[in-house]
This record gives structure tokens, sequence and C-alpha cells, in this order.
């Protein structure tokens, strides 16, 4: 690895990057498996996903839509090479899957089809990965081995589907085994949201971003850091789901941080770079789709108007290598 060619690529342009982890019952069966996360992924499967991008090809944004592999197939595939993992409970990681599921009998678990309707999409959505099987790569747990397997999965699907360089977002945002990320051909990877002073302790940033949703703090723009030829593309600000103490929060609040993100972009330049579940918009339904559906529409205005510039986290990638010292490139 050249370190001194690494680094923060300047990035003065208005911009916005809006990635989508898109997981299903994947994204937290591990510690929250019952009826409510199956009725989620289910309504996400069926409603909240299809919504989001009918919102997003209506207003002419293009998204990266980091999805869990398994949920890319009609169903579990041969699982015999991978090195057994399981949940903190203790259980086998895929004995959740109903046995020989697939999308018409668990479609809380598979999306094949909607991933067709994503890479046929107008404007063209990036599709990525978000694990294959939401491992959570950070978790000390997690073996060299293990987690070599997991991202080969997704190369393997990468392959299948034509995907080059493709963006990838890690489980629970927990980054771990960077060099099997690097050795399965990822491009780029959305790092831990940016602060706007560091902070250290779990529960202080937690304390942090609670604090940002109840006052609606402005978001932190962001820049692309090249590390070894990866892009590292931190996110500015979670959509948080309406459950909780959250249901609280008023929606024009949501909107207005969301919005000041866009101005704070047209006035300052540099990247806001929004992310989200679609399965956390089914907790008081409709309103954060509403909120979204208000944001999309004036991104896609004021991108129309050729005022921001609205990229995947791929094209950021691309065009952050070109600008980058050559030595930075070839690392
Ligand atoms: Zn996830």
């Amino acid at each position: 690895m050249n370190v001194s060619t690494d680094g923060l690529v300047a990035w003065n342009e208005p911009t916005l990057v809006i990635s989508i982890d898109l997981e299903l019952a994947w994204g937290s069966f591990d510690h929250a498996y019952g009826p409510e996360l199956l009725a989620m992924a289910r309504w996400t499967h069926d409603h909240g996903a299809p919504a989001l991008l009918e919102q997003l090809t209506q207003n002419g944004l293009s998204a990266t839509w980091a999805v869990v592999g398994a949920l890319m197939l009609d169903g579990l595939p041969d699982l015999g090479r991978l090195e057994p993992f399981s949940t903190p409970g203790g259980r086998d990681w895929f004995s959740f899957v109903p046995p020989g599921a697939t999308e018409r009998t668990a479609p809380e678990w598979f999306a094949a089809s909607f991933v067709r309707r994503l890479a046929e999409a107008t404007p063209k959505q990036e599709v990525g990965f978000h694990g294959f099987s939401h491992v959570i790569l950070g978790d000390p747990r997690v073996t060299a081995r293990r987690a070599r397997q997991e991202l080969e999965m997704c190369a393997e699907l990468a392959r299948k589907l034509s995907l080059e360089s493709p963006s990838f977002v890690f489980p629970r945002n927990s980054v771990g085994h960077l060099d099997a990320l690097r050795a399965a051909g990822m491009g780029s990877y959305r790092g831990p949201d940016a602060l706007l002073f560091p902070l250290r302790r779990r529960s202080l940033r937690s304390a942090w971003s609670m604090a940002a949703d109840v006052l609606g703090l402005r978001p932190v723009l962001v820049q692309p850091r090249i590390e070894a030829g990866l892009v590292n593309i931190p996110g500015s600000l979670m959509v948080r789901y309406a459950a909780g103490w959250r249901k609280y929060i008023p929606d024009s609040t949501r909107l207005g941080r969301l919005r000041s993100g866009l101005k704070l972009i047209r006035r300052r330049g540099g990247i806001f770079h929004v992310w989200l579940h679609p399965e956390n918009l089914f907790f008081e339904h409709p309103r954060l789709e509403r909120v979204l559906a208000d944001f999309h529409a004036e991104a896609g205005d004021l991108a129309a108007s050729s005022k921001i510039r609205v990229l995947t986290m791929g094209q950021i990638a691309r065009e952050a290598l070109a600008r980058a010292p050559a030595p930075a490139r070839a690392a």
C-alpha cells in the first residue's frame, strides 16, 4: 500500500450521492428475528423498495443500491464451501431462511425480480453490495477466511451481473477486512458518517446522532478518500426510522435537515452523502416516504437545472481516481 499517495481528493462541485442499503430480513435477523421483522421485510419487498425506485426514476435521480448478495438470488446457493458462522445467539447464520425457500415462498429473504428491475431502470441505478449474507465484517469473530469467502460470493455475482468495480456498504457500517474487499474487486465503500469533530467513544457518537436528528443539525459534507486504490466515500446523513422515540421527530425537521444539505453543497461545494434503508420506511408509513418524496423532488429540480450533480458512489470513485496523482491510481 502506497500511503504517501493516498488521501483526500478535493471535491468542490456541489454533489449529492444517495446510497440505499437493501437487505429485507437479512439486515437484523441475527438480533431481532420475529414477526415484526418478517412483516417489515415483506412490506419492503412488495412496496418499500419499488416505491423508492419509482421516486428516484420519476425525479431523474440515480442512486447506489447496496444489496445483500443472497437476496439477489431466487433461493440460497450451495453453501457447502462456506466456513460456518453463527449468530451471537449460537444459531447457524443461514438457519433462519426456510429450507428450499424461493422468492415466491419467502419474499422476506429474496428479491431477484426487483434486482432485475433495478438493473434495467432509467436513469441508471448502480447495483452494489451490502455483503453476501450480511455477516458483520468488523465483528472480531469473522475470520479472514470467512470474510474472503463472503466477498468472493459477491464477486461471483458481480461477474454474473456484469458489474464493474461495484460499490460496497459494510453491514452495520462496520468496516473490516479491507484487503479482502479490494481482492474481490470492489471499487468503493461507504465509510462511517463524517462528524464535525472527532468522537472516539461509541456512546458519544450515538448521543451526537440523536442530537443531530432532534435539533435538525446541518449535515457534514464529505470528500472521497483514496485508500490504496479503494475509494472511501463517508456518509453525511442517515435517514433513520420513525420508530421508538424517533417517531416524535417532526417530519418537517427531517426534511429540513435534508434540505439544509442541499443548500450547503450549493453554497460551499462538496459532497452530501445521504443514506437509508428502504426497510425503515415501514414504520409510521407513509411519513418517511413523503419526506423522501419532497427531498427527491427538490434534488431532481436542482439537478435538472444543473445547480447540483447527482452521482452514484461508483461515478464518484471513478472521477476521484482519475483526479488523483497517477501513483495513487496504481497503488
Ligand atoms: Zn445492513
